[in-house]
């Protein structure tokens, strides 16, 4: 049991933590990051033991979810270690986001160190258009990660797309091919407005959910799943195959109300919600208070007050949140 559950004002109950590991990446998304970055100094990213220390004291407070994130936490240099640690917490879900790109060579020590499950972003099927939307990426090595991951034998693989008008809207119709496949899962992502991007037009690009699942229908048919997935996405499944699609809506399907979820960012802000600039500044308190957990845990629990009731983006594009996805783990 719990010492004492995380229960924020409006009565959910917050017991699943996403931590960024890592502000930098090797790609360069043109939703995610400009194109010329700055990249946090060492001494402002929280170290292993303190991402460690932090992903305990959740767990001692009802965690039962632990995912991590980034930027890319595969560039990270120890995140081997650091994914062996907490795989030893006894986490009921323990999952890591990653643009994939080098699980080729890392599926199998991930695998064995005791990740469950991965979320794979994934926007095009065309090297051409993958490189236009991630700058810097090779489609060749995430398809070979994708593989990878598979053969290392992970379950409950999940392919992440963030859907934008005019970049890659015309390929998903492939990307749930793809999936299914594969027999691996897949979610559309609209668009979030954080961080001031400058290669596409948000209020343009913005493709909704209805829209993609509109577009899906004209070629599968979905049949919404009871199955509660724990988080904002709402799943269908396509008939005769173990594929699920899923949506994930923040801007035309609020799912706030269900939200039992809180953020760290790479330098120990708690994040409250996404959409939102409520924060607490918990690396001051693991580097002020090095011995006990006592403190942490205290202001753990006091900063679920600050959770806000629900976020506000909107679709025309303006920038509501000036952090970029890398820095608050997407
Ligand atoms: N680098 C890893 C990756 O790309 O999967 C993990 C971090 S990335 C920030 C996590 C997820 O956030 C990715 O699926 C990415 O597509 C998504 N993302 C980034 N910026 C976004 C935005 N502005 N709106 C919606 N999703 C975004
Ligand atoms: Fe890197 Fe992921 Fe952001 Fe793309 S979405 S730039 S892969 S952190």
């Amino acid at each position: 049991m719990p010492e004492k559950a995380l229960t924020d004002r409006f009565g959910r109950t917050v017991n699943y933590v996403r931590l960024s590991v890592t502000d930098r990446c090797d790609f360069r998304c043109v939703y995610c990051m400009a194109e010329e970055m700055t990249f946090l100094p060492r001494q402002q990213v929280l170290t292993l033991e303190e991402i460690a220390r932090l992903a305990r004291t959740f767990t001692a407070l009802g965690t039962e979810k632990i995912r991590l994130t980034g930027g890319e936490p595969l560039v990270r240099r120890d995140i081997l270690e650091l994914v062996r640690e907490i795989g030893g917490y006894g986490l009921k879900d323990f999952a890591m986001t990653t643009n994939g790109s080098q699980l080729p060579q890392m599926a199998d020590d991930l695998r064995k160190a005791g990740l469950h499950r991965l979320n794979i972003s994934l926007d095009s099927l065309d090297e051409d258009k993958f490189r236009r939307i991630t700058r810097t990426g090779k489609l060749s090595q995430v398809l070979d990660g994708i593989d990878a991951a598979c053969e290392a034998g992970f379950t409950g693989i999940k392919l992440n797309t963030v859907v934008m008008k005019g970049r890659n809207d015309e390929e998903i119709p492939d990307l749930v091919d793809f999936a299914r496949r594969k027999g691996i899962d897949i979610t559309f992502i609209e668009e979030m407005p954080l961080g001031e991007i400058s290669e596409h037009d948000r209020g343009e690009a913005f493709c909704s959910s209805d829209e993609v699942r509109d577009i899906i229908l004209q070629k599968h048919d979905l049949v919404a799943t009871t199955k509660d997935s724990g988080g904002p996405a709402r799943y269908y499944q396509i008939p005769g195959s173990s594929t699920r699609v899923g949506f994930i809506s923040p801007h035309s399907h609020n799912f706030c109300a269900t939200c039992n979820r809180v953020r760290v960012t790479v330098e120990g802000r708690l994040l409250l919600c996404l959409g939102n600039e409520h924060s607490v500044d918990l690396r001051r308190v693991l580097r002020g208070h090095p011995v006990t957990d006592d403190k942490l845990r205290e202001t753990i629990i006091n900063a679920m007050d600050l959770k806000p009731e629900r976020h506000h983006f909107s679709t025309n594009g303006e920038v509501q949140i000036l952090r970029f996805m890398n820095m608050t783990g997407g």
